[in-house]
């Protein structure tokens, strides 16, 4: 199965988007699961997970509602207020919605360099592994430490990083990112993602020579059980099409073996955020729409009570 680990959707609104500025302005419209699917079907991918850009509870609940629609989200990788007194209710109340895989923080934004090490973060870190949820790493290369000692607190919690920490490919230089992506990588519980990459480069003059040092990088600290392919559609349209963000991904893949390149294109998101799993928790034929609420709700429950037991084997 061929899983594009990252894209987003959103009614453009621009007091909600406010980091899509002038120079990004093809993102100013409406980017939603039809548009996504035309461009999924032309590349033989089966299925995506949708990625939170809002931090509201709304953007989850949103999300959580397209994938109910549309068969071909697989998984959501919402937001909650990780810092919240509140968290255990808001993730009480999305979690029992089995295409919850994960929740992201808009880290790069926050003015904090150490914001991964707030105390109320790290609490909040600490119960996403009782809800059976992910956590996406969006960060800059300068968090890369940071990220290293933060990620080394929770050993059992599932990591992915965003878009290899965005490199500075622009500039063509390596270090200090490149060290920094080492140690990272030393952690086994931490995935990456090969997305984000055209857009780290120069828009309009990339060439895939510019980008395969750092997806080399990518490639001998993380190895190729721990890399998935994301598209970051539709940012990635302002400096490619989302047919050739992928080929670029998938020719890099091309030099290594069937078995690695399959793995990367799919069975390691499965893997990682348990695709499978979650879909065989609802009942029906979940390769269509969830049309049935009855079957929808049982699904919810069932996927619920997993929780539930996997809470109480602890
Ligand atoms: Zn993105």
């Amino acid at each position: 199965m061929r899983i594009d680990a990252h894209q987003h959707f959103w009614v453009y609104d621009q007091s909600e988007y406010v980091w899509i500025n002038d120079s990004m302005a093809s993102l100013r419209r409406d980017f939603l699961p039809n548009d996504l699917k035309i461009e999924l079907e032309r590349k033989g991918f089966q299925g995506s997970v949708a990625v939170q850009a809002r931090q509201t509870l709304e953007e989850t609940r949103w999300l959580l509602e397209l994938a109910a629609e549309a068969s071909f989200i697989l998984g959501v990788v919402g937001w909650v207020d990780l810092r919240s007194s509140n968290l255990r209710s808001q993730l009480e109340a999305f979690a029992v919605n089995p295409k919850l895989v994960g929740i992201r923080h808009i880290v790069q934004s926050e003015a904090n360099d150490r914001f991964l090490l707030q105390p109320e973060f790290l609490q909040g870190i600490s119960l996403l592994e009782e809800f059976d949820l992910a956590y996406d790493l969006l960060i800059y290369p300068k968090h890369l430490p940071v990220a290293t000692e933060f990620v080394r607190r929770f050993p059992r919690q599932r990591f992915v990083l965003d878009h290899l920490a965005k490199p500075p490919i622009k500039s063509g230089s390596l270090r200090p990112w490149e060290r920094g992506m080492r140690e990272l990588g030393t952690f086994p519980n931490v995935f990456c993602k090969l997305s984000g990459l055209v857009t780290e480069a120069d828009w309009q003059n990339w060439k895939p020579e510019h980008i395969a040092p750092y997806m080399d990088v990518a490639f001998e600290t993380f190895g190729p059980r721990r890399l998935m392919i994301g598209s970051d559609w539709p940012v990635c349209t302002l400096a490619a099409s989302y047919t050739r963000t992928i080929d670029l991904v998938e020719s890099y893949l091309s030099q290594h073996a069937t078995e690695v390149q399959e793995a990367a294109l799919g069975r390691n998101a499965q893997q990682f955020w348990k695709l499978e799993m979650r879909q065989k928790q609802l009942p029906g034929d979940s390769q269509h729409t969830f049309g049935n609420g009855k079957n929808e709700r049982e699904g919810d429950a069932a996927h619920a009570s997993r929780r539930r037991c996997a809470r109480n084997e602890k």
